[in-house]
Parts: structure tokens; sequence; C-alpha cells
């Protein structure tokens, strides 16, 4: 089966792209590099020893995406392309907007047009807004607090609104929680650009020397330790849900919402002092100022996708912990 890969050079599409190849799929990526690097497909092909066909165009340029559609017997579209820093949206949110939402809406005319209507689409957990309570489930309220988590909120929306118009689509929207952790070939990972905003990165460059020491956002959250809980799952996990959730879409019709995430928070904290087990390093920290916008806690209840799907995580904090810093260890500079 031939599967187009939007963002494929990505920190989470270069893992499903590995995953892909290795089920026997026929891989074709398109990404425009705007947060990726070539260097990341080479690595998926060298780790599966398998050819994965590559593009490099924008989403949002329509004919860039009908030649891919016209070369290739596309039969799913794994759409990851999008840009997903919090902060930066709130700087450029025509940008986030154009290139998140303009983009989805192209590549769904173009799929339209070419009779492919099987898409599994990245959304966030953001999407909760505060939740009131967790772990939170697939039917809880909906809402965003800022430009990035809106977009997601939309697309969700004009996903629906396709799949209404038009029964013949199948699609499955899939809410991450907290992607953290590397393949364990250490080859590919996650590759921020400048101070990473996430904390797991952060982490990762403090034990390196790159950073000096980590700031805590708020320890007085109504939490075990004070410092907020989030439900940290490995990209590969995440990545396998995808095959799983390509699967389903494959086999029915209709549009279905799945979080993917392990079940259970860690706190800030829990991950340091998890991190400092795994590697045998030591992370300096200082507690600052909450950041805004950020909730005390999140994580998921997974049972839809484990009922449904027959996925659920199998690595623990301390495998994320290990993969991440193998990566950061063997590309102290990133790709
Ligand atoms: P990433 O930035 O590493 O990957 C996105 C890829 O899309 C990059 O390779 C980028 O170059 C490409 N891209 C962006 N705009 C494009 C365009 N217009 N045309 C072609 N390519 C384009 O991000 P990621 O962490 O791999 O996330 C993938 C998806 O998952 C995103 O949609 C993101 O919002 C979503 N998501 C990520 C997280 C997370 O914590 N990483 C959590 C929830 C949801
Ligand atoms: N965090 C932190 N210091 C950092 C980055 C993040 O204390 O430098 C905290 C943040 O407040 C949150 C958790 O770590 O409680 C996860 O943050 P991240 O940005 O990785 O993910 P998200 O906010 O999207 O859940």
């Amino acid at each position: 089966m031939e599967v187009l890969v939007t963002g494929g050079a990505g920190y989470i599409g270069s893992h499903v792209c590995v995953e892909l190849l290795n089920s026997g799929c026929e891989v074709i990526v398109v990404d425009n590099f705007a947060n990726s690097k070539p260097e990341a497909l080479k690595r998926v092909q060298e780790i599966t020893g398998k050819y994965l066909k590559f593009y490099e165009a924008d989403i949002l340029d329509k004919l860039a995406l009908e030649k891919i559609f016209s070369e290739n017997n596309i039969e799913a579209v794994i759409h990851f392309a999008g840009f997903k820093a919090v902060g930066e949206s709130i700087k450029i949110p025509i940008l986030y907007y154009n290139n998140n939402i303009t983009g989805t809406l192209v590549l769904c005319e173009v799929m339209k047009m070419y009779n492919v209507k099987k898409l599994v689409f990245s959304s966030s957990a953001t999407v909760y807004g505060m939740p009131k309570r967790v772990p939170i489930s697939e039917h809880f309220p909906l809402s965003a607090t800022n430009p990035y988590g809106r977009t997601k909120l939309m697309i969700e929306e004009i996903l629906q609104d396709i799949y209404a118009s038009d029964k013949q689509w199948s699609v499955a929207i899939l809410r991450y929680f907290n992607p953290i952790g590397a393949h364990e070939s250490g080859r590919i990972g996650e590759d921020p650009r400048g101070i990473p905003n996430n904390l797991m990165p952060f982490i990762t460059q403090v034990a390196m020397g790159k950073r000096e020491k980590l700031s805590i956002f708020g320890s007085n959250y109504a939490t075990h330790d004070g410092t907020g809980v989030r439900d940290y799952i490995h990209v590969v996990d995440i990545a396998k849900g995808h095959l799983k959730a390509l699967e389903k879409i494959m086999k029915t019709r209709g549009i279905e919402t799945y979080n993917l995430g392990t079940g259970v928070g860690y706190s800030v904290l829990d991950l340091v002092k998890n991190f400092e087990k795994a590697t045998n390093k030591k992370i300096p920290y200082v507690i600052s100022e909450p950041r805004l916008g950020d909730i005390a806690e999140c994580y998921a209840n997974p049972i839809k996708a484990k009922t449904i799907l027959n996925w659920s995580a199998e690595k623990n904090i301390q495998d994320m912990c290990i993969d991440a810093w193998r990566f950061q260890v063997n590309n102290p500079e990133g790709y």
C-alpha cells in the first residue's frame, strides 16, 4: 500500500515512516523542511534498509500536491505537516492559521480530486483546553487557549464537516499527549531549533552542558509535588498508534477520534528524577514563575484506542529518558 506522509521529515513523522516501511508500506513523503532536515529521511532509510520516495514541496502548493497524487498510487494520507510552537503561534497567528488550516484544506481538496479519502490527522491534547478533571476522555469538552490550539480544533471541525458531506471518507483524528524519546537506534529524534520550548529536549540539553540549568515553570500546582503533570509517551509508541489507526481506516468509513497517551501522569520533578536515574546525569534546576496558559495536570484516558485500535503504549518513562538521551549524545548539534 502507498501512503503519503505530509511532514514526514519531522520528529513524529520520521518515526512513523520507519514503522510504515518496516510494515511493508510504500512511503511517499512531502515536506518543505520548514522545521526539519533531509538528513532525517536519509536516516529513516538507513534504519529500515528500505527506500522512501520524497518530494520537497509545500502543502500549500496545490499544483505540487496534484503532481504527487498523479505520479503515485496513494491510498491513504498521514498528515503531520504544520507548525507546532504555542508561543510562536501567538506572535505570528496569520502564518499559523495559513500553514495549518489552509494547508489541510489544500490537502483535502487534492485528496478529494484523486478520490483518496483515508486520512490520519495529528491533533493534540491541547484541544481539551483547561480540563475539569483527569484522566481525559475523548468526549470531554473542547477549547483552545492559543492560536496553535485553535488551528487543531478548527481542523478537527473541518474534518467532521468533510465527512458529514461525503460519507466515503474515513478519518482518524489522533490527539497526542506529550511525545518524547527517540528511536532506539539513536539516529532519529527530536531536533528543536534554538532554545527548546518543551521539557525533554531542554533537559537533554542541560545534561549535555549546552544549557546551564532547567527552569521549572511553577511549583504550586495542585499536584503531588506542586509541579505540572503530563502524560509523556514514547514517540515510537505514538508511531505504532498511527499504524493501528491506518489499519482501521482502511477497513472502515467514518470519523473517529483517539487519545494517544499512556494514561499515567508524571510531574516535571518526576521526569527530572527519572532522567537522572536513567542517565546518571545531574540536572540542575531552579523554580521559576508558571508559564502563561499552562495547566496543572493533563493525562489521557487511553481506553478507546486500546479497545478499538488494539493499541496501547508499551514503553516506560525510563525507556523514554534513555532513548532521548542517546539521540542527544549521538547528535550533539542535531541533524
Ligand atoms: P515537526 O515540526 O518536527 O514536524 C512537522 C513537519 O512538517 C516538519 O518536517 C516541517 O518541515 C513540515 N511542514 C510544516 N509546514 C509544512 C508545509 N506547509 N508543507 C510541507 N511540510 C511542512 O513536528 P512534530 O513534533 O513531528 O509534530 C507533527 C504534528 O503533530 C504537527 O502537526 C504537530 O502539531 C502535531 N503534534 C505534535 C506534538 C508534539 O509534542 N511534538 C503534540 C501534539 C501534536
Ligand atoms: N516545563 C518546565 N520547564 C521547561 C519546559 C516545560 O517546567 O523549560 C514544564 C511545563 O510547565 C509543563 C511540562 O514541563 O508542566 C511539559 O511542558 P511541555 O512544553 O514539554 O509540554 P506541554 O506544555 O505542551 O504539555
